[in-house]
């Protein structure tokens, strides 16, 4: 198995991980006459390159369109000049601003900054991270002028807080509750880690749910119980930047995650690349020219070969074309589908080879497999829907759920019935998700397969007190490892011999956060939310000030009238430029000056102007 591979099974779950969804959380369950005027709890697909955020409404999910008009949104946040920018904002202006825009931070969030997986990928990318506190990693950025770092759960937070916001203006309320997903392999730091980003945004994460069973509920398994018995639901997840398999057992309304596989770096992103080297070698023959090395031109034709490539998914030729990609030359070619294929045969085929290791991991055959779940947008690909129909001897494909959807659709089902928003069709269903890696006790706590435990991960270490002196080996603990049904893992513990309660602590893990460490964070969210506001206000002032510009060049205003606006204008612009620290209040205050202004030369003319009307309007609104 390589380095990004990943594969996990599970032995029979014991008792003590099998929850009822309603257990644990009776404090956010509210009785149903209180319900009805709530806002909704909405379902959040974190993803590594894009998240997707979907609510319960009128007896069905409704996928939220974010303030492009798009229905997933960029996981990139970015530091520019005069603000922070979040979702398609900041992926837009990766290329001018490379080193301040980050991305990918699943791959960071509750690990270690020495994990080979961390290592691996910082080094490929363009912006800065370090070891912080605890072997905890730091994501470093020039902010405002200065260097600031950040802690992978509170970019993910303003990931998060930008679906709220998502969703709070479709549902014009505040929304609190909410459903973030993760990978089935996600170990128990990288879900506290993912529920502390949710609380630092705002939100109540009413739980943390595993992305294969959200995508199983989007198309209703929870209720194909046939004859009593379970059935094998495998969820095939490729998306932009990994790959996810698992094998669930579903029936009764129980969930189960009996196996993952995958490899978390394959992905529509890699498919991209295998286009991109296909053109600069293309440009190389046909050109005598390399532009390898020059980071613009490659983004660009990475983009273009991005929208090339889902063309191929409906049509069987499509052409890539960059203006001026390099040196002032243009560039365009045609790529067949099957052309396109050829390229990522290699890619594709490791597909399937993940499938096989997750049906083995499970313990079943192929033929076992009673339905298949294509989720992610990669598998909008013929060739990789072919691949997986072949690998099933024809068997359906689920895909009817636009599959970079799914997961969200599904959490935003749970959300609801969570928060008693659906009606009872779910009742009695229990989520059962994958022990990530299974766990060995000593004094210390480890998770990992391996029987030493210097392979293993340590989650942490605790100290038991009242223990009596006894010769070696007589003093007996009963220790209870109990994984919620967010799957996070609390310890404790009970002296048999003579039945005394003591306590037991468990040491901050390495890669969590404690309270007061979040809390910190909230309140920096909170200031940068607030620089947000600022940076909007700054941004309408600029652009009303550009209106006054153009209204004074209208030829119906005299020379005089002309001047007072433009000096107006020019007096607002110059202001903004000396104050870059300038709050709200000052902001807004300029605003109603200006405003003031140009009412007031609006009076002084007699007779009217045609476009008062349209300006005064116009000045309404900017209010
Ligand atoms: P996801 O992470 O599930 O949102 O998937 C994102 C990935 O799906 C990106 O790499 C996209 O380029 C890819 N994708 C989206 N639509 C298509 C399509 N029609 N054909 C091929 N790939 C697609």
């Amino acid at each position: 198995m390589d380095e990004n591979s990943h594969s996990l099974s599970t032995t029979p779950l014991t008792d003590s991980i099998v929850h009822s969804p309603y257990q644990g959380q009776e404090e956010e369950l509210l009785p149903m006459a209180s319900r009805r005027n709530i806002a909704p709890a909405i379902g959040i697909d974190l993803g590594t390159t894009y998240s997707c955020v979907a609510v319960w409404q009128n007896n069905r999910v409704e996928i939220i369109p974010n303030d492009q008009g798009n229905r997933i949104t960029p996981s990139s946040v970015a530091f520019a000049e005069d603000g922070r920018l979040l979702g398609d904002a900041a992926k837009n202006q990766t290329d001018v601003n490379p080193t301040n825009t980050v991305f990918a931070v699943k791959r960071l969030i509750g690990r270690r900054f020495s994990d080979s997986s961390v290592q691996n990928d910082v080094k490929y990318w363009p912006f800065k991270v370090v070891a912080g506190p605890s072997d905890r990693p730091r994501i470093v950025v020039n902010y405002r002028g200065n260097q600031k770092d950040f802690y992978a759960e509170e970019i993910s937070s303003m990931i998060l807080l930008k679906m709220k916001e998502v969703a709070e203006t479709y549902l014009a309320t505040t929304v609190k509750n909410a459903i973030i997903t993760v990978p089935a392999y996600f170990s128990d730091s990288q879900r506290q880690a993912t529920k502390n980003a949710g609380a630092i945004a705002g939100l109540n994460v009413i739980r943390i749910m595993d992305e294969p069973t959200a995508a199983a509920i989007a198309y209703g398994f929870d209720k194909i119980t046939v004859d009593g018995n379970n059935k094998n639901v495998l969820v095939f997840d490729l998306g932009g930047g990994t790959f996810d398999v698992s094998l669930l057992s579903i029936g009764h309304g129980n969930f189960v995650v009996r196996a993952t596989a995958g490899d978390t770096h394959l992905g529509g992103e890699d498919f991209d690349d295998r286009l991109v080297d296909h053109c600069v070698k293309e440009f190389k023959t046909k050109y005598k020219k390399d532009i390898i090395g020059n980071a613009k031109s490659l983004r660009r034709l990475r983009t273009a070969c991005e929208r090339a490539k889902r063309i191929l998914s409906f049509s069987s030729r499509a052409t890539i074309q960059v203006d001026c990609l390099y040196d002032g030359v243009d560039f365009s070619t045609r790529i067949s589908q099957a052309r396109f294929e050829e390229l990522n045969k290699d890619r594709f085929m490791r597909c399937t080879d993940q499938i096989e290791e997750c049906l083995r991991g499970a313990q079943i055959d192929k033929t076992g497999v009673d339905v298949v779940v294509l989720v992610g947008g990669s598998t909008r690909i013929p060739k990789v829907q072919q691949l997986v129909q072949d690998f099933f001897e024809g068997k359906e494909l689920f895909k009817g759920i636009h599959p970079d959807e799914a997961v969200a659709y599904g959490a935003a089902i749970y959300a609801a019935d969570l928060h008693g928003q659906r009606k009872k069709d779910m009742q009695n269903l229990v989520l059962v998700d994958v022990t990530p890696l299974s766990l060995g006790i000593t004094v210390k706590i480890y998770e990992g397969e391996s029987a030493e435990t210097k392979y293993n991960n340590l989650l942490g270490e605790f100290r038991l007190g009242g223990i009596e002196p006894a010769p070696h080996g007589v003093p007996e603990i009963d220790a209870v490892l109990d994984i919620d049904a967010n799957g996070i893992l609390t310890v404790s513990a009970q002296v048999r011999s003579n039945g005394a309660k003591n306590e037991i602590v468990i040491s901050k893990r390495n890669a969590d956060l404690i309270p007061e460490e979040i809390q910190t964070m909230v309140e920096a969210a909170a200031r940068y939310k607030a620089e947000d506001k600022e940076l909007k206000m700054r941004i309408s002032l600029e652009d009303f000030v550009e209106k006054v510009k153009t209204m004074a060049m209208d030829p119906g205003l005299s020379d005089p009238e002309k001047k007072s606006m433009e000096e107006a204008a020019e007096n607002v612009i110059a202001w903004l430029e000396t104050n870059h620290a300038a709050t709200i209040d000052e902001i807004n205050k300029q605003k109603r000056e200006l405003a003031a202004t140009i009412r007031r030369l609006m009076k002084l003319r007699r007779g009217g102007i045609p476009y008062d009307e349209v300006l005064l309007l116009s000045l309404e609104e900017e209010e």
